[in-house]
């Protein structure tokens, strides 16, 4: 992997080669990166680069030796180690080594729901264990086989659990020539003790303009699906191409006319909604309410009179615009809002979708109706 092959992300590329350059490389780092933005690729060009037989000024050679294997994920001194299921088989990281570097080479930016699907582990609960950090520290104690620095990538030390302390030595006096890159998409869920023990690099979500470059350029969307698509997918990638693959879809149209539906308390029109968005399937689902949520909090800051700050697509504008000024008031869309982030919460938990859809639709006409707020909400509606 090199850095070339990455999209957007360049301060971080400089930054990281100039660590390189200026031989200056923090031997435990903790790479913290929304999903989607390419930590997983940075980290292994970064230990691509720095064990590269031939530098250049800006990216590693990409043929010699080293560079050879680690374009395959097969070099003896890059190791992985990430979250998985254990069963009598699976005991420890590289007992599912060739799932990992077999969804690496089909595309290097995944998150946890395409890993799991990789393992077809349905809903068991994945960690990394106590025997997979054993594993990390005899693994690193050997000398390096032939690379100058040894390098272990652990791909969300969020599914450490207590036994994460086993790696607190390793992490604070790592055997010599060796580097440690965690990547972590939640600084909170990081056990406190390894947190204070590495050096924070912080990787920014992707910005529209590269989504949606990236877009027009690959899927061949045109410049509106693109920006709409790159809009909804917030900065991941990896949703923005889930997105680009079901180009059928129409997210803005779709929940715009679901909003008319519940304003003009068609109740009937929501139930078939519910019938059809059943069928949808768990990704679709997603997509409608993260859509709804990203939509509805664009209208709040048409509400808040900070118009400049919206990011939505003219012609979705054009609509949102409508929508603030006649029917929509602030805290009816703080409301809406609340209720589909707490159906975009229990669909991930796989809660029954038509039950789900039927609720969050009659949640909506309560809402228009009565202007009334969800148990539990602190905000009094005047
Ligand atoms: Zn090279």
């Amino acid at each position: 992997m090199q850095f070339k092959e990455i999209i957007g992300q360049e301060r971080i590329k400089q930054q990281l080669v100039q660590t390189v350059k200026e031989n200056r490389i923090s031997h435990a780092q903790l790479f913290l990166s929304p999903v989607g933005s390419g930590a997983v690729p940075l980290a292994i060009a970064y230990a691509q680069y720095i064990n590269c037989l031939d530098k250049g000024e800006h990216d590693s050679c990409g043929v010699c030796a080293s560079c050879r294997k680690y374009e395959r994920y097969i070099h003896p001194d890059l190791h992985f180690s990430y979250p998985f299921f254990a069963s009598a088989s699976v005991k420890i990281a590289v007992d599912v080594l060739e799932e990992w570097r077999s969804m690496l080479t089909q595309d290097p930016y995944f998150d946890m729901d395409i890993w799991r699907s990789k393992l077809d582990a349905a809903n068991k609960q994945a960690n990394i264990n106590i025997a997979e950090c054993h594993d990390i520290i005899k693994k690193l104690s050997y000398k390096a086989f032939e690379a100058e620095t040894k390098v272990l990538i652990m791909w969300l030390p969020e599914y450490l659990d207590k036994a994460g302390n086993a790696l607190l030595k390793l992490i604070e006096e790592p055997p010599a020539n060796t580097l440690f890159i965690l990547i972590a998409q939640s600084q909170d869920q990081i056990l406190s003790t390894i947190l204070s023990r590495t050096q924070i690099v912080k990787i920014p979500k992707l910005t529209g303009e590269e989504i949606s470059h990236y877009l027009i350029e690959n899927n061949g969307l045109t410049d509106h699906q693109a920006i709409d698509y790159a809009f909804l997918a917030d900065g991941n990638l990896i949703e923005a191409k889930a997105l680009a693959a079901d180009t059928q879809s129409d997210s803005s149209g779709t929940f715009t006319s679901w909003l008319r539906m519940g304003f003009g308390n068609k109740v009937p029109d929501l139930i078939n909604f519910t019938d059809e968005a059943a069928k949808w399937g768990r990704e679709n689902q997603k997509n409608f309410l993260r859509y709804g949520v990203n939509y509805l909090r664009e209208c709040c800051l048409i509400l808040s009179g900070a118009e400049a700050l919206v990011k939505l697509p003219p012609l979705t504008l054009e609509t949102a615009k409508k929508l603030s000024e006649h029917v929509l008031s602030l805290p009816m869309a703080e409301a809406i809002i609340a209720e589909l982030e707490k159906a975009h919460y229990h669909i991930e938990r796989n809660a029954n979708p038509k039950i789900l859809f039927l609720d969050v639709s009659l949640q909506l006409v309560k809402i228009i109706k009565f202007k009334t707020l969800p148990a539990g909400t602190q905000y009094i509606y005047n």
